[in-house]
């Protein structure tokens, strides 16, 4: 039984239609895919039909304009399915929805209503070798020309960098980090794939290299100055958001592995359901998923409220969901025992998906050091210790006295 709260009928309706569509079209080829380190192109058209790649765009383009809550549930169902097919929603969502905040006019009439429909797809290409956690690190560069920016860098780790046609990319213009939409095929663009990648193997990774890459003056999206402040920003905090509803999909397909296998397996004349070790791994699971979901739930409602409050509450889910999505993971490893490491169970697949999950759109270290330091906005200061003595001086011996 998955707990959830206050789901209006057409959000229950959607998750219905959501979890349909990832348990016939998705889940029994997710370990396929994974082996393959691809999602085919016939799956591509299929999702795209479905319209949940226009999640993000506004209906005016063609999207589906989903509210937070509905995008939080299509993740959520994609995510119990395959980390890798989730993925594509979140770059492609943080793509869409980019250019539909920061764009141009004309920018949102060229691209947003071939995002709504799959006919192109979105990626965030921010890092770089050197700029990781530090995304003020970047060091690729724009220089305008006569008739537009000629770029020259690297960006690493780019999903869904093999198969998009559409890049969100960040440069130094003038020395001010700057969001520019680059297209497959720019000249001076090269698209390496990344191999062997150890979770969302089938999110189609790739390094990309910008040589003397020459994009028109329409490429810049926002303005000069504003690339990380505000639209690496924002973007990331839908991928946050994302990943976070991804994970509790996650942990629920964790705890649906679980209980099957240990509703079928005996070991000392007795299913492992019944044995209690075991079932402190499938409690921790289903409080797990029941928390991280209502934690995405809060999120989803501030931020469906405009509440500014959101960004906070989504690095509490993003943080939560994700650790537990990894120790979810490798307990549903440990019930499934040696089985669990082999390729006839998904697990370990869940495993190496949920460690990717504590290191995209801000790693496990980087959301610690984040709340804990807000956790101090509003925080009353102890007061100092106060004493009799330390209120009067003249109590005081001589080596004890405040001295200015
Ligand atoms: C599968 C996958 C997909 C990805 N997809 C994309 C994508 O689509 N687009 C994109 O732009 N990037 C993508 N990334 C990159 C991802 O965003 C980065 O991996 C992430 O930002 C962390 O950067 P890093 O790997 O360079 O680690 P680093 O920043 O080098 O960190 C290494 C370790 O040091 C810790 N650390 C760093 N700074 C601090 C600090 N101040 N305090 C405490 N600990 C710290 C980190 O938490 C981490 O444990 C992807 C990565 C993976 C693995």
């Amino acid at each position: 039984m998955a707990t959830r709260v206050q789901l209006t009928p057409e959000q229950a309706a959607a998750r219905e239609e959501y979890e349909s569509f990832a348990r016939d079209h998705i889940a029994p080829h997710a370990d396929a895919w994974d082996r393959s380190a691809a999602v085919p192109e016939e799956f591509i058209t299929t999702i795209a039909a479905t319209g949940y790649l226009g999640a993000c765009v506004p209906a005016a383009y063609g999207g589906s304009a989903l509210d937070a809550i509905g995008f939080g549930l299509l993740n959520e169902e994609t995510g119990r399915a395959c980390s890798s097919v989730r993925s594509l929603l979140t770059v492609h969502g943080m793509a869409s929805q980019a250019i539909g905040r920061w764009g141009t006019a004309a920018q949102r009439e060229s691209w947003l209503p071939r995002l709504a429909t799959g006919a192109a797809i979105g990626a965030f290409a921010l890092t770089e070798p050197g700029a990781g956690s530090d995304v003020k690190g970047l060091v690729t560069t724009a220089r305008r020309t006569e008739d537009g920016f000629v770029l020259d860098g690297a960006k690493r780790w780019i999903t869904f960098g093999q198969r998009a046609d559409i890049y969100l990319l960040f440069a130094r213009l003038d020395g001010r980090e700057t969001a520019f939409l680059v297209e497959r095929g720019a000249p001076g663009l090269h698209v390496t794939p990344v191999r062997g990648i150890l979770g969302t193997r089938a999110s189609m990774l790739a390094e990309l290299e910008l040589r003397d890459c020459r994009v028109p003056a329409e490429a810049l999206l926002g303005k000069p100055g504003f690339g990380l402040t505000a639209v690496a920003a924002t973007a990331l905090e839908l991928g946050r958001y994302s990943v976070a509803w991804g994970c509790v999909g996650l942990i629920q397909a964790c705890l649906d592995a679980s209980l099957s296998y240990a509703d079928r397996r005996e070991q000392f004349g007795k299913r492992l359901r019944d044995h209690q070790l075991v079932q402190r791994m499938l409690a921790d699971m289903a409080t797990g998923a029941a928390a991280a979901r209502l934690l995405c739930q809060q999120a989803g409602w501030l931020r469906e409220a405009g509440d500014a409050q959101s960004v906070h509450a989504t690095w509490l889910a993003k943080y939560f969901a994700s650790t537990t999505a990894f120790r979810s993971a490798a307990d549903a490893v440990q019930v499934h025992g040696a089985h669990g490491c082999g390729e006839e169970y998904p697990v370990q697949r869940y495993m190496r998906d949920a460690k990717v999950m504590e290191l995209i759109e801000g790693t496990t270290e980087l959301q610690q050091t984040t709340i804990a330091q807000s956790a101090y906005v509003g925080h009353a200061p102890a007061r100092p210790a106060t004493t009799p003595a330390a209120t009067s001086n003249a109590a005081l011996a001589d080596d004890e006295k405040v001295t200015a």
